[in-house]
C-alpha cells in the first residue's frame, strides 16, 4: 500500500512487530494497527505575493481513534509525503496510549519549505489547508498541534479559519495556540522540558550525575532542542554542542546559551558563531559526550554511525531519529536510548492539558502544568523501565509493550465494526 513506502513507516511497523511478538499480542489487533484508519490528500492552491498561484500537496491521516479523538501535529517540510505522515500518525497513537491520554493518533502536513514563503503566503496557505481538511478536524474528532515548521501563529490562523466558517469561536480545534486565544502556559517548552524530565530519570537509573561534569550534545536547535538545552543547563549540565540546518557548533568547555541565543536572534543560523568550532551534523552525533539529544529529524542515527556514538544515554526529542538497525547496535552496545514516544511525549501531554483547560474554561498556572507534566513523565518512565528490566528488552520495545497493551484492551473491548 502507498502509505507503507517510507522508511519511517516501515520502522514504526518493525518496532510494533517486535513488541507484539514479546507480548503475544492478539493477531487481529496487530493487523489492524499496521495501517491507518483513514487518510486525506488535499491540494492547497496559494496565491503568491507576485500574483501567480502555486499548488502544494497536503495531508491529514488518522491512525487510530480507539482511545478518543485523534491527536497530532501539522508539519510544513519539503520531505512531507503520505507515507511519512502515516508513520508519524502511527507513532502518535502509540505515544498517546503510552501516556494514558484519552486520545488517538493523527498527523498532518504540507510538502513545502516554509522558509521560502512570506508571512502572508504562509497565512493564505494555512487558511486554505484548514478549509480543505475541515471535514477531518474538530475538538471532538481530531485536534492538530504544531510540529516541524509550524508554530503557535500557524495554530492561531487555523483557529480563526475554522471559527469563521463555523460562525462561532472554536479554540479547541487545535492545541499549541498562543496564550491570548486559549493556549496553555508551558506548552511551547513542554516537549524540550519533557525530554529533560526523562533524562533525569534515566540518569538516576544509570547512576550518572547531572551536574557540571555531564556533557550534552543536542542535534536540532529548534523548539524542542533549544527548550531542552535551556532546561538541562539550568540543572547544571554542560551543553557542549548544538546544531541546526546550517551545521553544528562545538565548544568542549560548554556553550554560553544566552550569548548563543543573542547571536541567533541576529544571524538566524548557527553557522558563523565565533565562540565554538564548526562541525558537520554527522560529526556532531559522534562527539564525545555523556548525553545526546536527537531533536532534529527522522533517520539520523543509522547503522553507519551507531557504532561511533559516544553518548551513554540518547533521548529522542524528534520522532523516529533512530533506524531499526541502529537501534539493535545501540542496544547491544549498552547505550540507553529513551525512545521518541516517551522522551518527546511532553508536547502532546501538555496539548492534552490545553485541551482539558479549554473545555473547562479554567486555566492552570505554569507551575501546575509543569508539576502535572513531571508526574506523568516520571511515572511513565518508571513503568517503561520496569518492563525493560523484566523483559530484558530495549526501552523502545518496553514503551511499545506498555502502550500497545493499554490500546489493545480498549480495541478489544470496543470490538470490531460491523
Ligand atoms: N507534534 C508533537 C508530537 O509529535 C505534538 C503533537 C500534539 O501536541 O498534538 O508529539
Amino acid at each position: 500500500m502507498i502509505w507503507e513506502e517510507s522508511s519511517l513507516f516501515k520502522n514504526a511497523v518493525k518496532q510494533l512487530d517486535r513488541a507484539a511478538a514479546i507480548m503475544n499480542l492478539d493477531p487481529n489487533v496487530l493487523t489492524r494497527l499496521h495501517t491507518p484508519k483513514r487518510a486525506l490528500i488535499v491540494s492547497v492552491p496559494v496565491r503568491m505575493d507576485d500574483g501567480h498561484i502555486e499548488v502544494f500537496e497536503g495531508y491529514r491521516v488518522h491512525h487510530n481513534m480507539s482511545l478518543g479523538p485523534a491527536k497530532g501535529g501539522i508539519r510544513y517540510h519539503p520531505d512531507v509525503n503520505l507515507s511519512e505522515v502515516s508513520g508519524l500518525a502511527m507513532l502518535m497513537t502509540f505515544k498517546c496510549s503510552l501516556m494514558s491520554l484519552p486520545l488517538g493518533g493523527a498527523k498532518g502536513g504540507i510538502r513545502v519549505d516554509p522558509g521560502r514563503l512570506s508571512r502572508t503566503e504562509l497565512q493564505r496557505m494555512t487558511r486554505r489547508y484548514t478549509t480543505e481538511i475541515m471535514p477531518f478536524i474538530g475538538p471532538e474528532k481530531d485536534v492538530p498541534a504544531p510540529d516541524v515548521g509550524t508554530n503557535a501563529q500557524v495554530m492561531a490562523w487555523i483557529v480563526d479559519t475554522y471559527s469563521q466558517i463555523k460562525g462561532y469561536s472554536v479554540p479547541g480545534v487545535v492545541t499549541g495556540k498562543p496564550i491570548e486565544i486559549g493556549g496553555s502556559l508551558g506548552r511551547v517548552e513542554a516537549t524540550g522540558r519533557g525530554v529533560v524530565y526523562t533524562l533525569i530519570e534515566a540518569a538516576k537509573f544509570k547512576n550518572m550525575p547531572l551536574d557540571e561534569r555531564t556533557t550534552v550534545v543536542i542535534q536540532g536547535f529548534g523548539n524542542v532542542g533549544s527548550a531542552a538545552a535551556k532546561k538541562i543547563s539550568k540543572i547544571g549540565c554542560k551543553v557542549v554542542a548544538v546544531s541546526d540546518v546550517s551545521g553544528g557548533i562545538y565548544n568542549k568547555n560548554g556553550l554560553d546559551l544566552d550569548h548563543l541565543n543573542d547571536f541567533l536572534a541576529k544571524n538566524k543560523v548557527l553557522k558563523g558563531y565565533p565562540e565554538a568550532e564548526f562541525v558537520t551534523n554527522a560529526e556532531l552525533l559522534e562527539l564525545p559526550c555523556d548525553i545526546l539529544i536527537a531533536a532534529a529529524m527522522e533517520g539520523q542515527i543509522t547503522e553507519a554511525n551507531a557504532n561511533n556514538i559516544k553518548a551513554k544515554i540518547i533521548a529522542e526529542g524528534a520522532n523516529g531519529p533512530t533506524t531499526d538497525n541502529a537501534d539493535e547496535i545501540l542496544f547491544d552496545r549498552g547505550v540507553h536510548v529513551i525512545p521518541d514516544i516517551l522522551a518527546n511525549a511532553g508536547g502532546v501531554t501538555v496539548s492534552y492539558f490545553e485541551w482539558v483547560q479549554g473545555l473547562q474554561q479554567l486555566f492552570w498556572s505554569e507551575k501546575e502544568v509543569n508539576n502535572k507534566l513531571w508526574d506523568i513523565m516520571s511515572n511513565t518512565y518508571g513503568k517503561v523501565q520496569n518492563i525493560a528490566i523484566d523483559k530484558k528488552c530495549s526501552m523502545r520495545t518496553a514503551a511499545l509493550i506498555s502502550s500497545v497493551d493499554h490500546l489493545s484492551k480498549a480495541m478489544l473491548l470496543r470490538g470490531f465494526f460491523p
